[in-house]
């Protein structure tokens, strides 16, 4: 009998956090039934998720074992140090031609490059007569949150005793009644073999709380805009024409004040989309394959006053703290959203015993488990009590065409020469060992299995019924708790590799869970199903619409582009999309955006090709369409699904745009060319 049935709790998954991680990270996992580890009662390896804000030893990343996970790639720290940054840029305008990386303001790295710097100065104030005059800015290369950054005209002022860059200072920015801001956007590299980068779609706008005046470079109140001076500001409270109170708002509200403004923000998220992948792919050829990690980014971006974005630096763990409501809002979704890309496995919850049953199927082992807790034990054993009953179940898979053989957990394979422990050796040991009498699986029977409903928030597996008892359990993309009955399913699908997801919302077969997804289907991450999905689901959204200031502006109508609803979910057949390794399009607000198309998912696998990476980038720049009626939009859509019905369509997949709300279609935001 499976345990649920017996009223027991589920294995929970299980979190470490490194001092100083985020509280708002044990917060989100609490509220999906994780539990903390506890150094003085598990064993070293009994956990799913470490998190740390700073990075990772070596030996951590050699010693992960398929059931966890890491929230830092090796190395990418090199981006996020703002000298390192510009080197890299340098070398990539160097190396690939200085039009498209020319999204960073000129920079100088002192004291090395004081003379270089000197010249250009001096350029600039023999220009400057007559014309407007040129600021620069230095900022210490080590430090973050706007510490010890100043702005100065004149070289006089340029004082520094440490390590610093001295950039130019964008001094005509757009502002928002006066007041300067800029962009938090959160970039997640799932991995870096292959590059896989997801752009969330809720980010930050961060303001300054004085108005912008060139005449006080010294007010930092007024040109910086970073939270952690802010509100320590005389203003921060009040109430700020168009801004409101504190200093942020989040992403919906800026794109709804872009359409009140009558701006097109098409090209603007297009450049946004360059910036990000580009930065990434200044260093994804020298980042390791690390399969169990992920990465976290935030970008910081300056628009100016022609809407030119510009990035003036990547974060490496961006501030999570909640200062505010529009923070707790942005970043517990954010988080909710990560721990789904990170895709777990059912077995995952059971960590080395999961892993264990999962070789030995039909065979005994004498692994060495990780000690744990008696509650712990008891538990497991109760976990693998109910997954022996399923495997008794007669779904037991049968060989067919669509037969495949478990995958050997990437990891182990990533870090077959590393030193191990002993408990890890034997377990690796042995997976490679069995690896060639793993039991198969039969895709095609999980695929029309749906009623197979696995939760993993809570480490689950049921049978087209509703569980009771233990925590509240929350949908992961809507982030607020939902009738049971309703609750949407996560499934397990096989990828190419054969890996099952378990972090992308699928559909269940009965009647009511498909209503569900016509009205509440803010919750439609990433999806896959081999059952038509209900139309247009996938366009609401679950955020709150904007209020206030911008409301008074007058309704927020999106263009366009925004109110048509594509003939059917962008995300197309997912399973062919699996089977040729294409990462889920979408997952909770997090939308991928590299690889874009074929000739990128290509270029990405192995071996990095950057050069055709950068020359599809380019070959999308300059194509975007801002002015297609509704009426071409659903012609063309008609014109492919006649293409697709053929067999002659799918020349690409139906990645979506990241930027607007209710992202459209890539291929309907471009020429084809
Ligand atoms: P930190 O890591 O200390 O936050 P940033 O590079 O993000 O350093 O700079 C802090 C703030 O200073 C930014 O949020 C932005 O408001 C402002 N700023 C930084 N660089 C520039 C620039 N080149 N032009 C205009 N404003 C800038």
């Amino acid at each position: 009998m499976w345990d649920g049935d017996r009223g027991e709790d589920p294995t929970p998954m299980v979190f470490r956090l490194h001092h100083g991680a985020p509280d708002v990270v044990r917060e989100v996992l609490l509220e999906r039934g994780w539990e903390e580890y506890n150094e003085q009662e598990q064993k070293a390896g009994d956990w799913n998720l470490y998190w740390r804000a700073s990075t990772f030893r070596n030996s951590d990343y050699e010693n992960l074992l398929p059931w966890q996970r890491l929230n830092h790639h090796p190395k990418t720290s090199s981006i996020t140090r703002k000298d390192y940054l510009a080197r890299h840029l340098k070398r990539m305008r160097g190396a690939h031609g200085s039009a498209l990386y020319d999204f960073s303001p000129t920079v100088f790295i002192l004291p090395n490059d004081y003379t270089r710097f000197l010249a250009e100065y001096t350029k600039h104030r023999l220009i400057k007569c007559g014309g407007s005059s040129v600021y620069w800015i230095c900022k210490p290369v080590g430090l973050s949150r706007g510490r010890g950054i100043f702005i100065f005209e004149d070289i006089k002022d340029l004082v520094y005793d440490s390590p610093v860059i001295v950039q130019r200072y964008i001094s005509s920015p757009l502002l928002i009644s006066g007041y300067k801001f800029d962009l938090r956007i959160y970039v997640c590299v799932k991995s870096f073999v292959p590059l896989t980068i997801y752009i969330h779609q809720e980010g930050l706008v961060r303001f300054a709380t004085e108005k912008y005046d060139l005449s006080s470079l010294d007010n930092l109140f007024a040109h910086l805009t970073n939270t952690s001076i802010n509100k320590f500001g005389p203003f921060y409270t009040s109430d700020k024409e168009s801004v409101g109170q504190g200093c942020k708002w989040n992403m919906s509200k800026f794109r709804c004040f872009l359409h009140s403004q009558g701006i097109n923000a098409f090209p603007l998220w297009q450049k946004i989309n360059n910036i990000v992948t580009l930065t990434l792919l200044t260093i994804a050829p020298s980042i390791l394959s690390s399969p169990n990690c992920i990465e976290l980014f935030g970008f910081d971006i300056l628009v100016d006053s022609k809407f030119k974005p510009w990035l003036l630096e990547v974060n490496y763990s961006p501030a999570l703290t909640l200062d505010c409501q529009v923070d707790v809002t942005v970043k517990k979704g954010l988080i909710g959203d990560l721990i789904d890309l990170m895709n777990y496995r059912s077995n995952d919850c059971l960590r080395a015993s999961g892993y264990q049953r999962q070789m030995h199927k039909s065979q005994t082992s004498e692994l060495v488990l990780p000690k744990c807790s008696r509650s712990q034990t008891r538990k497991r054993q109760s976990c693998s009590q109910s997954s022996q009953t399923l495997a008794k179940t007669p779904r037991e898979p049968t060989q067919s065409s669509h037969t495949q053989k478990l995958p050997l957990p990437e990891v182990l394979c990533q870090h077959q020469s590393h030193k191990r422990s002993h408990s890890q050796l034997s377990l690796y040991n042995l997976l490679v060992d069995r690896q060639r009498h793993l039991p198969s699986f039969d895709l095609k029977r999980m695929h029309t299995e749906r009623r197979w409903v696995i939760n993993t928030n809570v480490g689950r597996i049921e049978k087209n019924r509703t569980v009771r008892g233990g925590n509240p359990i929350r949908d992961p993309h809507s982030r607020s708790p939902i009738n049971e009955p309703l609750r949407p399913a996560l499934a397990s699908w096989p990828t190419a590799n054969g890996a099952l997801l378990m972090s992308e919302v699928t559909r269940c077969c009965d009647d009511d869970r498909a209503k569900m997804d016509m009205q509440e289907d803010s919750n439609v991450s990433s999806v896959t199903s081999d059952s038509p999905r209900p139309r247009h689901s996938y366009l609401r959204q679950r955020h709150p619409p904007v209020d206030g200031a911008l409301l008074k502006a007058g309704p927020c109508k999106l263009p366009e582009i925004h109110r048509h609803k594509p003939l059917r979910p962008p995300w197309g057949s997912t399973r062919t999309q699996a089977r040729d390794g294409t990462p889920p399009l979408r997952v909770g607000d997090f939308i991928l955006t590299f690889p874009f198309n074929k000739a990128t998912l290509k270029a990405s696998r192995d071996k990095l090709d950057v050069k055709i990476a950068i020359q599809e980038v380019h070959r999308l720049t300059g194509q975007l369409v801002t002015g297609r009626t509704r009426s071409e939009m659903k012609q063309r859509q008609l014109e492919e699904e006649v293409r697709e019905e053929r067999g002659v369509g799918e020349e690409d997949f139906h990645s979506l745009f990241w930027g607007p709300k209710d992202p459209p279609l890539l291929r309907d935001c471009y020429l084809s060319s």
